[in-house]
């Protein structure tokens, strides 16, 4: 191409927060629920004369996002109706927020975020049924998040990057399964084209898609469609509009024309109350009560720790093997290298055995710990530890007591070995000849022959230093 091209993106993210009940009345938010149709109510069937009574611990959830991204909380907050028609919303409009939104600023993952306000999430259709489609109005009025980032995105990694860190927010702060294939997080991607750095191209936004990864495919497949009619001098065709991601095709499909915001009609819901939320809450103990956060955990895990960037991701990503971890460390007491081995002995040996066999059981952290210990104090060789490993859980005894009554203590000391290995050679002429007669490899094969003599206890730095001198 000629010329350099401008990739700019912008996200929308939706996340259904994990509630008991739903957004305006007390069915169950149960996503797991899959008999159609039977959580639902007058109220979120839009029954007349109904009335919504707006979820206390939603809204409280979307204060505790706002907070973990150093947003501003708003004092006044409202509900607004955005009016429009599908089989999908019973009233003929989606109670959601419009001016007064929660949220407002904040940052993750270096992108500015604009706002996030709080919706009710639509039923759910299915048209592959013939001449007819059905809905299922099970999640019609289930709590739902959406947060919109500035156009401050340069890259489809940078913005897969952002998207799996606000997962992890969400799962961490525990307002959202945030589960992308089980749609409780759902991602629509703006995205323009420019071949001027200081002016924005006309921008498009891709819906349907169905994960970070189908994400960045997405937004590589549309940075590469616009650059090209650019190129081409075809800028003009280039619309604004909604498109599809088809993940079959690996491609995007023009869908509609963009609804501007005044199609929508929006204007405050009469039905519901305005709120001051520092009347309904006590902010400052909601931030000081927030979970660690991931950025949070990173920094700790760096410091207390010291161990390899790519093992704390592991950590940050699977919190259950993260608190393994940590009570590994807490039974090395603080004994920086032992705790990195452990580290790797957990993301490299450990993980490879569950990958091998899901049913795989860790071994109890402080039997874990001790086992590294011991190998750290020449107590164990590494081989035998890595066998260890494997029964440790099942044999639930500590390693000492197995390596005794197995006699895998390694054998550092000389005397013992000294007399092994003479018997050895006394037994093994014909390779005593041949390392005399100039192989030296041939003595690989005595040092094999004293490590099975002694379990694997014996250490082979230890065995081939005395052969050397008996020989
Ligand atoms: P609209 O009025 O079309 O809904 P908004 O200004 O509300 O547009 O922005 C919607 C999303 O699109 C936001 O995430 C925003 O960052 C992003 N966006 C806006 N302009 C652009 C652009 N030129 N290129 C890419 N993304 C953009
Ligand atoms: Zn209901
Ligand atoms: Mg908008």
């Amino acid at each position: 191409m000629s010329k350099e091209y401008y990739t700019t993106i912008g996200l929308e993210i939706h996340a259904e927060l994990a509630t008991e009940s739903k957004m305006f009345c007390g069915c169950k938010n149960d996503p797991d629920e899959t008999r159609p149709n039977v959580n639902v109510c007058p109220v979120c069937m839009a029954h007349p004369g109904t009335l919504p009574v707006p979820n206390k611990k939603a809204i409280e959830s979307v204060i505790k996002v706002g907070l973990a991204v150093g947003a501003n909380i708003a004092d006044f907050t409202e509900f607004d109706r955005k009016n429009y028609f599908y089989p999908d919303i019973p009233k003929g409009y989606q109670i959601s927020q419009y001016k007064f939104p929660i949220v407002s600023g904040g940052e993750l993952a270096g992108v500015k975020i604009t706002r996030v306000h709080l919706e009710e999430d639509t039923g759910t259709s299915k048209h592959d049924q013939g001449d007819y489609s059905l809905v299922d109005y099970n999640r019609a009025g289930v709590p739902l998040m959406e947060l919109v980032t500035e156009p401050v995105i340069h890259s489809p990694e940078d913005a897969g990057k952002f998207g799996r860190e606000l997962q992890l927010l969400l799962q961490y702060l525990g307002v959202s399964e945030a589960n992308m294939e089980k749609g409780e997080m759902r991602v629509e991607l703006n995205i323009s084209v420019s071949d001027d750095r200081n002016k924005f191209g006309t921008k498009v936004e891709v819906k349907n898609i169905n994960s970070f990864n189908a994400m960045m495919r997405a937004a590589k497949y549309e940075t590469e469609r616009m650059s090209k009619l650019l190129e081409e001098g075809r800028g003009a065709e280039i619309v604004q509009e909604t498109r599809g991601w088809d993940e079959a095709k690996q491609k995007t499909f023009s869908q509609r024309a963009k609804e501007d915001s005044h199609d929508y009609r929006y204007f405050p819901d009469p039905d519901i109350p305005k709120f001051y939320l520092s009347k309904m809450f006590d902010i400052e103990s909601l931030r000081a009560g927030l979970a660690e956060l991931p950025s949070q955990k990173r920094v700790r895990y760096k410091d207390a720790f010291g161990i390899k960037d790519e093992d704390i991701e592991s950590y940050i990503n699977d919190h259950e093997l993260g608190i393994y971890f940590e009570e590994v460390a807490k039974n090395l007491n603080s004994n920086k290298d032992a705790i990195k081995s452990a580290s790797n002995y957990i993301t490299s040996d450990l993980i490879g055995l569950r990958k091998k066999n899901p049913e795989f059981k860790f071994p109890r952290p402080h039997h874990l710990a001790e086992l590294i210990s011991m190998t750290a104090d020449g107590l164990l060789s590494s081989r035998v530890a890595k066998d260890l490993l494997v029964e440790l859980y099942d044999l639930n005894k500590s390693p000492k007591e197995i390596a005794d009554e197995r006699g895998l203590v390694q054998k550092n000391d000389e005397g013992a070995l000294k007399e092994i290995i003479q018997k050895l050679i006394d037994v093994n002429p014909e390779i005593v000849a041949t390392y005399k007669g100039g192989k030296e490899n041939a003595i690989m094969s005595l040092v094999g022959k004293a490590i099975k003599e002694t379990n694997g206890s014996a250490n082979p730095q230890v065995v081939i230093k005395l052969l050397k001198e008996l020989l």
